[in-house]
């Protein structure tokens, strides 16, 4: 195991009616999965809606009252009629409550090099925020995937070079190109999240160990760019773990992919992770 263990990718939002329950319940749970796991910190993202289902950033912030073994991260809403005030969200960055940016391109029906976010870029220039970009496949099939193409993060990012940005989940399948945005830009990071739903089945396992390990091969040292993250609830956290040791990455790399490079990308102080584990 790594010395530390940071998930960079966690939600606290309901996804099935049957099992619908209080924020401060999915926080409870959040901690004790943490413990039972040994992950040190995670990085809380808001969704792009709120509704029964989904907790505003108010609530979440509430409800983790500054704890520190979480960031949190806001959810933009940047279609219809509820978008996000930018206004609040610069204020609560400012502030230190919220620590980046998420943005959902396909689920919200936008592109990310869409002309009108160059607002939202220049808010996490200026407080200099990471901004995580979902890319790949979605979970709704109101959603529009070609929005959602990892390719469309180069644009950006070479438009905006003193912006963080953090491609989620691989832009699985599109994981070759997301592997070329990554090798090309500096300013470019992605999250190993929700590359499967609850359990490994094995043969996807295999798959997506193999794909992962060709995506390194061709954009060289993994620990520059890439960071674990789950897609807690929707993944479960254990099986997820072994996806990061069947990537056969050296010691340095390894702490770099788990926690290392997140502490860089979120500013998280390596004070709040706790004693480092034995090797
Ligand atoms: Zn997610």
């Amino acid at each position: 195991m790594p010395r530390h263990l940071i998930d960079v990718h966690v939600h606290l939002n309901n996804y099935h009616e049957s099992t619908r329950r209080p924020t401060v319940e999915h926080v409870q749970d959040l901690f004790s999965k943490m413990d039972e796991i040994g992950i040190d910190h995670a990085v809380v993202i808001t969704s792009y809606k709120v509704d029964l289902d989904r907790p505003s950033v108010e609530e979440l912030l509430e409800t983790l009252a500054d704890s520190p073994r979480v960031t949190v991260i806001e959810g933009l809403r940047w279609r219809g009629d509820a978008r996000s005030d930018l206004f609040s969200l610069e204020e609560r960055i400012r502030d230190g409550m919220v620590k980046g940016i998420k943005l959902y391109p396909g689920y919200d029906h936008y592109a990310i090099n869409d002309p009108s976010l160059e607002s939202v870029f220049r808010i996490a220039a200026k407080h200099d925020v990471p901004v995580m970009i979902h890319t790949g496949d979605t979970y709704s099939k109101t959603a529009k995937v070609r929005m959602a193409h990892p390719l469309l993060v180069d644009d950006v990012a070479v438009d905006y070079p003193d912006v963080r940005f953090v491609m989620c989940h691989l832009g699985n399948p599109w994981f070759q190109d997301a592997a070329e945005v990554l090798y090309k830009n500096d300013n470019v990071f992605a999250d190993i999240s929700g590359l499967t739903l609850g359990e490994f089945e094995y043969k996807f396992e295999r798959y997506v160990a193999m794909r992962l390990k060709e995506m390194i091969t061709y954009m060289g040292d993994p620990g520059k760019q890439l960071m674990y993250g789950t897609d807690w609830p929707l993944v479960h956290m254990k099986p997820y773990i072994k996806l990061l040791h069947e990537l056969e990455l050296t010691d340095e790399q390894l702490e770099n992919v788990a926690w290392k490079t997140a502490t860089r990308v979120f500013k998280i102080d390596e004070g709040v992770l706790g004693p480092p584990r034995e090797a």
